[in-house]
């Protein structure tokens, strides 16, 4: 059997990972991999702390995603030889001040009744054990269970173990016979067949001809790296999370000393850096620790996150010969184990009786209707195939 993925970020790239270590022969294609908002995500895994967004479809899908990590991570590191930036270390979610606080206590009797194992500490606590922590932080809830690895880390590994199977080129069409996909059209014409097409693109699904219209919308988000000085080292030892004035921030601390400081969220279509997305981060993180302010930055990335209207992600058969999966939305890092599983068994037909009760029908795209899902397929079929590039798998 052979594949094709469209898209390299985390979740065409884990996909394809786990069909070749099923034997599937696969071929990934994307022009630019792993640049796409997996290059920007922070990799929270935090099946817990996001319960604050009120998306209890995605609770059983996280949680499940979270419980596959150990395991995904440590065969991801095995195969690659690479080190993911991988930290099992817990989360504390703080209080800027004590209306902030009254919305974490809120937040954390959400977490509780939905089963996740938090603990709401004073700020001198919190400062007891993370001294960077400001003086008016006043509260701060601890979860064990949610921690963080280094997505760009996991992709660089992924597209090691993928090397001989990518090819860099933007897919146009896919290539329709009689109602089934039966390969993909390549920007310089090139075609090629496979038995199954993983359409993968993030946000970016609904530029591919042929993809019947996915109600995805882009959410942009800015997010900021930096280096800590030597003289502060180590500035945290977990991630901090915090509402400031009511506004989500997050520093992420990764074991090579980077901090990653997250994240804006905008619908406006801008896909520039946002000056004042990026100094309220800065101003925000300073309530929280404020020697930020002392780090290096090293980099400021701007992506498109790829939303679905209910924030779950969608997956699922759009013909005999293909598969989609995108809108895994502010939770691709976390849900790629859960998701890659999901999608590689919906392409061959695997046995899905593992996934979460009722996943399948939450995650599916029949699920907005079919007048939400016009076909945007080009109006002459397209004969099939020919060609292979260099490097894929015949
Ligand atoms: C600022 C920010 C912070 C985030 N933080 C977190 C976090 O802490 N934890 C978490 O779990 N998630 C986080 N996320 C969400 C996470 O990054 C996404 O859900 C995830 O990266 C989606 O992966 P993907 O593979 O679907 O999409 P992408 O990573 O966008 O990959 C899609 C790929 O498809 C390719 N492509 C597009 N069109 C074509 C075409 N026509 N032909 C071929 N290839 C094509 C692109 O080049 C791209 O490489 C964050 C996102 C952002 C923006």
């Amino acid at each position: 059997m052979h594949v094709i993925v469209v898209g390299a970020g985390i979740i065409g790239l884990s996909t394809a990972w786990k069909l070749r270590r099923r034997g599937v022969s696969v071929t990934v294609v994307d022009p630019n991999p792993a640049m796409g908002a997996s290059h920007a995500a922070a990799g929270m895994l935090a099946p817990a702390a996001e319960v604050v967004w009120g998306q209890s479809p995605l609770y059983p899908l996280m949680r499940a995603s979270a419980d596959l990590y150990p395991d995904f991570a440590a065969d991801l590191a095995a195969a690659s030889g690479h080190d993911l930036g991988y930290s099992r270390a817990e989360t504390f979610v703080c209080a800027g001040d004590r209306a902030d606080l009254a919305s974490l206590r809120e937040l954390v009797d959400l977490q509780r009744s939905s089963g996740f194992d938090v603990s709401l500490i004073a700020g001198s606590r919190a400062r007891d054990l993370e001294p960077s922590l400001a003086p008016g932080v006043c509260g701060a809830v601890t979860i064990p269970g949610d921690h963080s690895i280094d997505p760009r880390r996991v992709t660089a590994a992924l597209l090691a173990v993928l090397r001989d199977d990518t090819v860099r080129a933007r897919v146009n069409t896919l290539i329709n016979a009689a109602g089934r996909t039966v390969g993909v059209e390549l920007e310089d014409g090139t075609r090629l067949t496979a038995d199954q097409v993983i359409v993968a693109a993030g946000s970016s699904c609904n530029d591919i001809s042929g993809v019947p219209r996915l109600p995805l919308r882009q959410v942009w988000g800015e997010v900021i790296r930096l280096r800590v000085p030597e003289a502060l080292t180590p500035l945290l030892t977990r991630t901090i999370r915090g509402l400031v004035n009511a506004r989500p921030v997050y520093i992420v601390p990764r074991p090579d000393g980077e901090l990653v400081l997250g994240a804006t969220s905008r619908e406006d279509g801008r896909s520039g850096t946002n000056a004042g997305g990026v100094h309220q981060l800065l101003r925000d993180a300073e309530r929280l620790v404020p020697a930020i302010l002392d780090c290096d930055i090293t980099d400021i990335t701007t992506r498109a996150r790829p939303g679905s209207p209910d924030d779950v992600p969608i997956i699922g058969r759009i013909d005999p010969g293909c598969v989609v999966s995108t809108g895994f939305f502010r939770h691709g890092i976390l849900l790629a184990p859960l998701g890659s599983d999901l999608t590689a068994d919906l392409a061959t037909g695997g046995d899905t009786a593992w996934a979460p009760s009722g996943s399948l029908a939450a995650v599916g795209p029949e699920r907005f209707g079919s007048q939400n899902l016009p076909s945007n397929a080009p109006a002459t079929q397209h004969t099939v195939l020919i060609q292979q590039p260099a490097g894929s798998h015949p």
